[in-house]
């Protein structure tokens, strides 16, 4: 599945405040397939970020590359299948040639 299309710095984040912004650093996915999918991305060095309440997804995941040419990954908030897009989520994190 290609993910939609977004600069980065996607405009969701630049409306945080910074109280919210540390908030939702500590926020947690409420599907377990899809957080433990985070986990494994961040434990490869990708940084999660997660979008405001009035956005189609739930967040953003980047990875170490933190560049234009950068990776990163689109976390859907009710994706149909939770188990596939964790899967997905994985796969592209195992692709990813910066680590
Ligand atoms: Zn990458």
């Amino acid at each position: 599945m290609t993910p939609p299309t977004l600069a980065r710095g996607d405009v969701v984040l630049t409306r945080f405040s910074f109280t919210e912004a540390a908030k939702n650093i500590m926020a947690e996915h409420s599907n377990k397939h899809i957080q433990e999918a985070i986990r494994y991305a961040e434990s490869h060095g990708w940084v999660v970020t997660q979008a405001g309440p009035r956005a189609h997804i739930w967040g953003m995941l980047w990875c170490p590359h933190h560049a234009r040419d950068g990776c990163r990954i689109h976390i859907m908030s009710t994706p149909r299948s939770p188990e596939n897009h964790a899967r997905d989520i994985r796969r592209t994190v195992d692709r990813c040639p910066h680590t």
